[in-house]
């Protein structure tokens, strides 16, 4: 039974990769976690939660800054390249005080979509991730945040827990919809790691297909957060390629008919650039996209990156535009960048050598 059920998580060994341990037996899982009296459904438990490191792909790459820590997995190779996962354990503080942490999650190496402010988009899609490879994100961002993955320095985040995962890392979780869904299954099993729905995000460009599949699986309390970034067709079809096939009256309709709950909110994000989606006529084309759908809007500064196609705002600049919003009646908050120190923040993941051997000539 336990093979079965590791079996169901448990990480892919793919080229390259030192081989993970895919199947225990019951008694050598038991034996190893030092339980006694093992029932198939407590070592499942334990193994999504307290699994060996050996049993994983190889961190290859972590950093630790003020907002958080980044960390990169092994994925097989393209070509010579070895391919890897980004995930960004991300310290969150209320203004109370009261600390949590959110995990940035990873759906695909690289990204198709295209969008013309993020790094993730230069490397192309490399390749979707395996619902696996998504689920051994989270079993590793917990054995770092436990003291288990050695570090240079104290780990701030020792001994707490992740409160939050959002698939806001590379990729479009909806163009690699079932092992999406298959891994936030996991995520959610009152048997394993039994993390409220609630407390899941999937952002996406809009992708009108996977909001439909998605609105079918009747997750009401799945959190669904849109990448919106102008509310003006030509605009936005130059910042992101998709909206020439799925335009912003499309994109509304879906959001109109998705079977939010009660009370419920989309997240519209809004990653603002400098000169190009920063005046006042776009926060009114924003108010006016926004009439009768129930949102809150995170405007984002754009960050820097390398070599940056755009300029990013300033503090007054964000203020004033947040400020606008806020006059036309919208809900606006301003998002704080997070590990933008680390190149970890909104747009800025992607590994460099793929980058540039996406731009290389045939
Ligand atoms: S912003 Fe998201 S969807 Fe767009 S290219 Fe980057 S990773 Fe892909």
């Amino acid at each position: 039974m336990l093979e079965m059920s590791t079996a169901y998580i448990a990480p892919q060994s793919s080229g390259g990769a030192a081989p993970a341990r895919c199947a225990w037996t019951l008694a050598e899982f038991a034996a190893a976690a030092g339980i006694s009296r093992p029932c198939a459904r407590g070592l499942y438990r334990e193994f999504l939660l307290n699994s060996p490191l050996a049993d994983m792909p190889a961190i290859t790459r972590m950093d630790q800054g003020a907002g958080g820590i980044k960390f990169c997995m092994e994925a097989g190779h393209s070509g010579a390249v070895a391919l890897e996962t980004e995930s960004v354990i991300v310290a969150m503080q209320s203004f109370h005080g009261h600390r949590w942490y959110t995990l940035c999650l990873s759906s695909q190496v690289g990204c198709r979509m295209g969008c013309t402010f993020c790094q993730t988009a230069r490397m192309g899609l490399r390749r979707n991730l395996t619902a696996a490879e998504i689920v051994v994100q989270l079993m590793a961002a917990r054995a770092i945040l436990r003291g288990r993955v050695p570090m240079s320095g104290q780990s701030e985040a020792s001994g707490a827990d992740i409160r939050n995962l959002v698939f806001m890392g590379m990729g479009e979780p909806l163009d690699n919809f079932d092992a999406v869904v298959q891994a936030i299954r996991v995520f959610t099993d009152p048997n394993g790691f039994n993390m409220p729905m609630s407390r899941i995000t999937v952002s996406t460009v809009g992708r009108i297909d996977g909001l439909k599949k998605l609105a079918a699986l009747n997750w009401p309390h799945l959190r669904l957060a849109i990448s919106l970034n102008a509310a003006d067709d030509d605009l936005r079809s130059r910042l992101m390629p998709v909206n020439k096939a799925m335009p912003l009256a499309e994109l509304r309709q879906a959001l109109l008919e998705y079977p939010l709950p009660r009370r419920g909110r989309f997240l519209i994000e809004y990653v603002l650039i400098k000169d190009v989606n920063d005046s006042p006529q776009d926060a009114v084309k924003i108010a006016q996209w926004c009439r009768s759908l129930p949102v809150t809007v995170n405007v984002i500064a754009y960050n820097p990156q390398q070599p940056a196609p755009f300029a990013t705002p300033g503090e007054d600049e964000m203020i004033a535009f947040v400020g606008q919003l806020r006059n036309l009646g919208i809900f606006a908050k301003r998002r704080v960048s997070h590990a933008r120190e680390l190149m970890g923040a909104c747009g800025q993941l992607g590994n460099p050598n793929l980058r540039r051997a996406s731009a290389a000539p045939a």
